[in-house]
């Protein structure tokens, strides 16, 4: 079994679906955990509530590298280290590429993709300096085959698996590793208005994923039982691609 026992990872986008899964699942393995969320605050407040001890909440737009940056200070002052960060938080704005707007394909590419450079940036002093960390980047099934309506969204999930490859080269000497998830269905508000029947038919395993599935294997990639692994794409989609 893997332990998280005197970690501290930082989570974007932990208030909801994927994100609150990952927390939930660092603090089970023994970590402390700090994230973000843009707008559920009270989702937040009831989570810290959980282990106020080892949990701590940042409201915070992912494409604001100032506020990154300040939150990456205060969570080292308090807990003096930062071992992990899990690049989560994402959003949609589907369309047909004919109809997509400029303004549909800057905010998907913002946040899913700058957010990650943002956040990555900030973790890589501190990690430098202790010369170990694990960082983890969730992008998408979309993101290597592609989805129709979805070319902002599948451009940035793509864009993030180049990004977590190449980091992973850059810093992989000092002893910092990246890898990426690529989730195929998983059962969180982003997907809660996709017609499910459908797109059961094309998933091997029957049935939608869980949050919880996604973030096992998560906890996983942030814990030294994974010190071999960098640069990865770890697909979790129940056999759809
Ligand atoms: P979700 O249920 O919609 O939750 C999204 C989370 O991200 C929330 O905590 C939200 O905060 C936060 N967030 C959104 N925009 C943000 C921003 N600009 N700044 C900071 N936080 C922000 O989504 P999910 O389904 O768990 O997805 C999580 C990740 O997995 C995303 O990157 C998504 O692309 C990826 N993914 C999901 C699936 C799937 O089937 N669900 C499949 C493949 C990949 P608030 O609560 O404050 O809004």
């Amino acid at each position: 079994m893997f332990t998280l026992e005197g970690k501290t990872i930082l989570v974007t986008g932990g208030t909801r679906g994927i994100g609150r899964a990952i927390v939930e699942a660092v603090l089970a393995a023994g970590g402390r955990v700090a994230f973000t969320y843009r707008g559920s605050q009270e989702l937040a407040e009831t989570l810290v509530a959980q282990a106020p001890e080892r949990l701590r909440s940042y409201q915070a737009d992912v494409t604001d590298a100032k506020r990154a940056e300040a939150i990456v200070n205060d969570i080292l002052q308090v807990w003096k280290r930062l071992d992990g960060l899990v690049n989560n938080a994402g959003i949609t704005q589907d369309n047909l590429l004919l109809r997509m707007t400029e303004a549909q394909w800057d905010a998907v590419l913002n946040t899913n993709l700058k957010g990650p450079f943002l956040y990555t940036k900030a973790v890589l002093k501190p990690m430098l300096a202790q010369r170990s960390g694990s960082i983890v980047n969730i992008s998408s099934i979309v993101g290597l085959q592609g989805n129709p309506g979805q070319a902002n969204y599948a451009a940035a999930k793509a864009g993030l698996i180049a990004f977590t490859r190449s980091v992973a080269r850059e810093i992989g000497s000092r002893n910092i590793r990246v890898n990426a998830i690529a989730p195929g269905f998983i059962r969180t508000d982003m997907t809660a208005n996709l017609p499910a029947e459908e797109w059961r038919k094309t998933i091997p395993l029957g049935r939608l994923g869980e949050p919880q599935e996604v973030a096992a294997l998560c906890a996983f990639l942030l814990s030294d039982q994974a010190a071999y692994i960098t640069g990865q794409v770890f697909v979790i989609d129940g056999g759809m691609i």
